[in-house]
């Protein structure tokens, strides 16, 4: 399970000594985590390279042993730049892309035309048939969201996953060959009977699981009796900005879709 703890770290409150050249040290500055900036993965610093941040740091806890590794965790303060040759990494995002490698490396190991063994390119992060030279790439499959407003109201919908209570704005994966703002209308049309004008670009957000890209869109009503379409989805409503149901995390690009939307609708 992901953040479970790995099964040979033994945790402990007080180290045997202080760090040395061995210890694993995962050093951050808020989320981000320093790692080495030409290592092909996410290589932590050693101890001795603490040295070149340059200042102290705000505070270091002592977590265990990993691998009978001595593992510290040090904070530095939001101005602190990295030393050469290493650079702050945001970790979710390291880690997101990380899987989203692994995923692709573990599925594309044949060749799909022809079934012959697949080799990693060494120029880029491809993979290639050595027989008919087909060459594949990472895949990102776009979808996007959509938050509806009417007046005072915004659309939200839940799906049967959703925990209980919970509403999110409507979204849906792109067909090949669909347009962005064309897959929004279609989307949001299919879902709730509902048709869209004056579509604005929101934000994007990368989702490793498997490969997405969530790409956020505002939208103003412009036609339409709301119809829920069962199949799709539980249920869909028009709430009033006064009166919202359960929202997503705060972490997910749905909800800071539907907070600035509704900030924005409070302020005017
Ligand atoms: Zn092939």
């Amino acid at each position: 399970m992901p953040f479970t703890a790995p099964e040979d770290y033994v945790g402990s409150l007080t180290a045997a000594g202080e760090p040395d050249a061995e210890s694993l040290c995962f050093v951050f500055q808020q989320t981000l985590l320093l790692v080495a900036s030409d290592a092909p993965g996410a290589q932590l610093p050693g101890h001795g390279q603490l040295a070149g941040l340059g200042t102290a740091p705000l505070r270091r806890l002592y977590l265990g042993t990993l691998g009978g590794r001595a593992c510290y965790a040090f904070e530095y303060g939001a101005d602190t730049r990295a030393p050469q040759g290493m650079l702050w990494q945001g970790l979710f995002a390291l880690a997101g892309r990380a899987l989203q490698f692994i995923d692709w490396d573990r599925t594309h190991q044949f060749c799909g035309r022809c079934g012959t063994p697949m080799r990693a390119r060494d120029s880029e992060r491809a993979r290639e048939c050595p027989a008919c030279a087909l060459v594949v790439y990472p895949r990102i499959a776009p979808a996007v969201m959509c938050l509806v407003r009417r007046r005072r109201e915004i659309l939200l919908a839940r799906s049967p996953r959703f925990a209980p209570g919970m509403y999110s704005a409507l979204a849906g994966f792109v067909e090949p060959g669909e347009s962005l703002e064309q897959c929004l209308a279609r989307e949001v049309l299919e879902e709730t009977g509902v048709r869209i004008a004056n579509v604005r670009y929101f934000a994007s957000q990368p989702w490793p699981f498997p490969h997405s890209l969530m790409i956020a869109f505002v939208a103003d009503y412009a036609g339409g009796e709301l119809a829920p379409a069962a199949e799709e989805i539980e249920d869909a409503q028009w709430f009033d900005i006064d009166a919202l149901p359960n929202l997503p995390n705060r972490i997910s690009i749905a909800r800071r879709l539907i907070d600035g939307v509704v900030g924005e609708m409070l302020a005017s």
